[in-house]
């Protein structure tokens, strides 16, 4: 059976480490509190390339915009970590046969970067970047691409994670998944209700492997 994970505040913990790597990048460039600003709040849910051309603009910079784009994939891919106890269980899924997929809105290379410095990237069976296509979740041909490169087709079924009410939850609705939320964020008028509601990937992987039992 397919599990499809999110990445960013479901497999790892994005928020946390993203304050310190602004700081870092900012600190490295002598940037002032307004640079550091500009940065926290534009990338505060996603960073791509084009963000660093518009900062660039913005203040009027010298360094090139690719520079400082490389300069940020790598201070965040050092910085997050993915917990112990969560790498186990995607590695016990996988030993209770499960195919385990992560499916992620963001930029090919910072995603990818995240997914082999936290040792996620080892212990998963398919990658499906939206960067990849330019195509994000909802959108259901995310979905069947992750599926894919997992080697199985949505219409074999299987579970959706994630802490995105709309991306993660209406999107594995919509791709015939069920589906698991972190809550945490809003829940939106009107959106169906997830199959099961947790406060942690942990209890996620609890309730998968209850399944194969
Ligand atoms: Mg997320």
């Amino acid at each position: 059976m397919l599990a499809l994970f999110d990445l960013d505040g479901t497999l790892v913990d994005r928020r946390a480490v993203f304050g310190d790597a602004v700081a870092d990048l900012c600190r490295a460039h002598a940037f002032g509190p307004a640079v550091e600003q500009w940065l926290l709040t534009e990338l505060a849910d996603r960073a791509n390339p084009d963000d660093f051309a518009r900062l660039r603009t913005a203040f009027d910079l010298e360094e090139p915009a690719a520079e400082l784009w490389q300069e940020y994939v790598g201070l965040m891919a050092a910085a997050v970590t993915c917990r112990p106890t969560v790498l186990e269980g995607l590695a016990r899924l996988r030993t209770a046969a499960w195919t385990v997929g992560v499916i992620t809105n963001g930029a090919a290379d910072i995603q990818r970067a995240k997914l082999a410095a936290t040792g996620i990237a080892e212990l998963v069976d398919g990658i499906a970047v939206s960067g990849d296509l330019e195509i994000r979740k909802p959108d259901q041909r995310l979905f069947e691409l992750a599926a894919a490169r997992c080697g199985l087709d949505l219409s074999d079924g299987g579970w959706m994670i994630g802490d995105n009410p709309a991306g993660d939850i209406g999107g594995g609705h919509q791709a015939g998944l069920r589906t698991i939320w972190l809550r945490g964020r809003p829940w939106p008028d009107g959106l169906r209700a997830a199959h099961h509601i947790v406060d942690d990937v942990t209890d996620a992987i609890t309730i998968l492997l209850n399944e194969t039992e």
